[in-house]
């Protein structure tokens, strides 16, 4: 039987630790690390993860105020928001909260944050940084799938690693991380023909396709590690991965359960992030 990886015990201690780093740097320039997360709209699981955020903030002693803004708001004064909040010296990093409403031009608003103060790392310049393996801000999720390797000692370097999906949120950035940690790295999406045939030669599998139960312990390397990103709300109301646990974790050696595994990370490594733009911003 596997090993769970524990991912809501393993971000207590990031929390943890960054409370500490948040604390030195309060002390050492006068004034609390700060984040802005900009709330456009109602969205109900929105609000939730906006508020989580903002309580890891509080917690940590970083300075977190919700900006919320009408579901009417035009890109155009979202835009005047964010350059506003870029030339605020005491903002360190900014959230936009998505999905924005339709009407807005995501795209637009994402990359009129500035680079130094985008801690989500979804800007061009750090998504092209990342490619270059030299970022400062990479993406919460990614960054907090490696980060798990990481404290279970999982050896990367020289292992196959399989990737399920290919998003710039999630698959694209895990697997360039993986690689620059010299993990041999296949990426696998909805035209891959057979994903057992890859992910049986699989040491490491990141699962982040959005998909109920995709992948399934037939198709797997007894004792490969195994993180499942997958969120999926099933009819109950119940939260599953895009693993099947059951027989996954009967092949793998270590396997990160849903809830409490990857989702937990992601929030410990937007904390992580909005202090290294406050360092980096201060140096
Ligand atoms: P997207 O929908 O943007 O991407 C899904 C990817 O999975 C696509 O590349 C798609 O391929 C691929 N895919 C879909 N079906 C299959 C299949 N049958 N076989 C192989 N690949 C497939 O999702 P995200 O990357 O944004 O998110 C993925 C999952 O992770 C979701 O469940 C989301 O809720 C969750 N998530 C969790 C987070 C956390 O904090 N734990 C944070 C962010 C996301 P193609 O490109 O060909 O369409």
């Amino acid at each position: 039987m596997a090993t769970l990886i524990d991912g809501k015990a393993i971000a207590k201690d990031i929390r943890r630790e960054i409370a500490k780093e948040a604390a030195a740097f309060t002390e050492k320039y006068g004034v609390k690390p700060c984040l802005k997360v900009i709330l456009v709209g109602d969205d109900p699981a929105s609000c939730i993860y906006v508020n989580n955020k903002q309580k890891a903030c509080e917690k940590a002693g970083i300075d977190a105020e919700t900006l919320r803004l009408g579901a009417e708001t035009k890109t155009e004064e979202l835009l005047g928001l964010i350059g506003k909040l870029n030339a605020d010296k005491l903002v360190n990093g900014i959230l936009v909260q998505l999905p924005l409403p339709a009407h807005i031009d995501e795209k637009k608003v994402l990359d009129a944050i500035n680079p130094e103060k985008d801690v989500d790392g979804f800007h061009p310049m750090n998504a092209g940084k990342l490619l270059e393996g030299e970022a400062l801000l990479e993406p919460c999720t990614p960054k907090g799938c490696i980060e798990l390797l990481k404290r279970m000692n999982v050896e990367i370097a020289g292992k196959n690693a399989a990737v399920v999906g290919r998003s710039n949120l999630v698959g694209k950035p895990v697997a360039l991380m993986l690689l620059r940690l010299n993990a041999t790295v296949t990426v696998c999406h909805s035209k891959t023909k057979d994903l057992g045939d890859v992910l049986r030669r699989a040491d490491i599998v990141v699962a982040a396709a959005g998909k109920p139960g995709l992948v399934t312990g037939d198709m797997l390397k007894d004792g490969a590690v195994l993180l499942d990103v997958g969120i999926n709300r099933l009819e109950d109301g119940s939260i599953t991965g895009d693993i099947d646990f059951e027989s996954a974790s009967k092949r793998a050696s270590m396997i990160t359960p849903v809830p409490g595994g990857v989702g937990p990370m992601t929030i410990a490594m937007l904390l992580k992030n909005t202090m290294l733009a406050a360092e980096a911003q201060n140096a």
